[in-house]
């Protein structure tokens, strides 16, 4: 079973895939290079005999002289090289007239078997020499030159016919065959242990990235893989690698913080109900005593579903699950009716409230939202601001966007809070009243996400004693003309119903 599941693993193994993938390439090539080299070595063999054969025949022609029906040799019986050409062509050799009459046939030819008569008139009518393979009584195989030539009066014709063995060729071939065969298990051996050591080479450092990632779990999210230095593919998986861990060990630090915030923010309001009852319960006589535990425990449990309602509120916006219902409005007045409603509340914390706005800013955003936005931020200026003080609304139009600030003369805040202020649940410690009307610290989360579902932005510039201005930049509607077109694609595309 164990050994099952190892050999399955090894098979697996990209090592292993990696060899195999090597060596069948490798046994490819080498079929491939001696398949051609078999080729080429055959045909050059083959034109070594055909050139052989070919000199012999003109040699013969020279020596060979054929008068009155007589054949005779003419050469110099004292010199070797002749000698030796002429014993060369009578050794496959067959000489016959036109009817097929054989004048003289060596013994090898008479082995192959001399041609017959209908054979030799076919080859005397075609006006080149032609080749022919033919084979022996014993299987070896004979490449002959045959064609005509005339007698000395030039006016008789007769067949002649030389040949040579192709064993030898056969023999260079076979032994070339099979000695190549032979090398191919010694390549493919070594082309395996050479595979298998170079894949091992190059994933050695995979394996060490994998044990290292393995290392690294939710609790020792700290930890890294260390660069190897060699700039390759490798090191760029590992900094990828590292930028991610760096990635998820900030959201697990966000989550981390949220869930203690969360725990934190619930119970101050659950030990305080439960506090007020058991003293209700244990102390209070009168009707009013009981009444006033529970209108303080109700002031609490309201506080309570506050926080509920807008943790969901925050989570369903950045899960993506509250769609902006976006229409095409005017922001100055927009932005003027949130002032008006904001108007009394001012007056009663001795604040001036004042508006500088264009006469028009036409954006495409979701109402509800956008009020939301302004409210909170309206509210906070009024919250930190000391009373006397004042807070100013205005509305930029530029060519790409629209820029809408609140600017106030509250008490700022200080360098070190700036960046954290966005986060959910962050309060600037001491800034707040405590009791019921203490801040959820998410209220600038929502004016963050809000900005960013309408690609826009939000930044703040505060000075400690003097004030802070919250500038939020939302993109221009696009043209009334262009909007329609885009509508009237939509709808002409199937994606909008009329
Ligand atoms: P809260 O419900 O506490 O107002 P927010 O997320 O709206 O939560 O604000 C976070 C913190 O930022 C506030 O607690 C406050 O300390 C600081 N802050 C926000 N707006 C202003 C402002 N206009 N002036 C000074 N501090 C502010």
């Amino acid at each position: 079973m164990t050994r099952a599941r190892n050999f399955r693993r090894i098979t697996r193994s990209l090592r292993f895939r990696l060899t195999l993938g090597y060596t069948l390439f490798f046994c490819l090539m080498l079929i491939a290079v001696g398949a051609i080299f078999r080729q080429k070595l055959a045909t050059s063999l083959d034109a070594q005999i055909r050139d052989g054969l070919e000199q012999e025949w003109a040699a013969a022609k020279g020596y060979l002289r054929i008068e009155k029906g007589e054949k005779h040799w003419y050469f110099d019986h004292f010199d070797p090289d002749e000698s030796f050409i002429v014993g060369r062509i009578q050794r496959v050799y067959m000489l016959a007239d036109a009817q097929g009459n054989i004048l003289e046939v060596s013994e090898t030819y008479k082995s192959i078997g001399p041609d017959a008569p209908a054979d030799i008139a076919a080859v005397m009518r075609s006006p080149q020499p032609g080749w022919k393979v033919r084979q022996n009584d014993k299987g070896v195989s004979f490449l002959i030159h045959l064609g005509a030539i005339y007698d000395e009066d030039h006016n008789k014709q007769y067949f002649l016919a030389i040949g040579r063995s192709l064993a030898d060729n056969h023999l260079i071939l076979e032994q070339f065959t099979w000695t190549y065969i032979g090398l191919i298990p010694l390549v493919v051996v070594s082309g395996c242990l050479l595979g298998w050591f170079l894949a091992a080479r190059a994933l050695t450092p995979v394996l060490e990235v994998a044990q290292a990632a393995n290392r690294i779990s939710g609790s020792n999210l700290s930890l890294r893989i260390p660069a190897r230095g060699a700039g390759d593919e490798l090191d760029y998986l590992i900094v990828t690698f590292n930028r991610m861990i760096t990635r998820l060990e900030s959201s697990f630090n966000q989550m981390r913080q949220f869930s203690t915030d969360v725990s934190h923010e619930l119970r101050t309001p659950i030990t305080a109900i439960r506090g007020q009852l058991e003293v209700a319960l244990f102390t209070a006589t009168t009707a009013d005593q009981y009444r006033e535990a529970m209108l303080n425990s109700l002031q609490d449990i309201e506080r309570l579903s506050q926080i509920v309602r807008a943790l969901l509120l925050l989570s369903q916006a950045e899960s993506g699950q509250l769609a902006l219902q976006k229409t095409r409005l005017d922001l100055c007045e927009l932005v003027a009716d949130v002032v008006d409603q904001f108007q009394i509340p001012y007056e009663e914390a001795r604040l001036r409230l004042t508006g500088d706005l264009p006469p028009e800013c036409p954006v495409e955003v979701d109402r509800i939202q956008i009020e939301r936005m302004i409210s909170n931020l309206l509210s906070n200026a009024m919250k930190f601001t000391p009373a006397g003080g004042e807070v100013r609304v205005s509305l930029r139009n530029e060519p790409e966007e629209v820029e809408l600030v609140i600017e106030d003369t509250g008490r700022g805040i200080a360098p070190d809070h700036l960046p954290h202020i966005f986060d959910r649940f962050y309060r600037v410690p001491g800034h707040d009243a405590s009791g019921p009307e203490r801040g959820l610290g998410l209220g600038l989360s929502f004016v963050a996400w809000i900005a960013k579902a309408h690609q826009g932005t939000v930044r703040v510039e505060s000075t400690p004693g003097k004030g802070s201005r919250f500038i939020v930049s939302l993109p221009v509607a696009p043209p009334a003309s262009q909007s329609a077109e885009i509508a009237d694609i939509a709808v002409a595309s199937g994606m909008k119903e009329t």
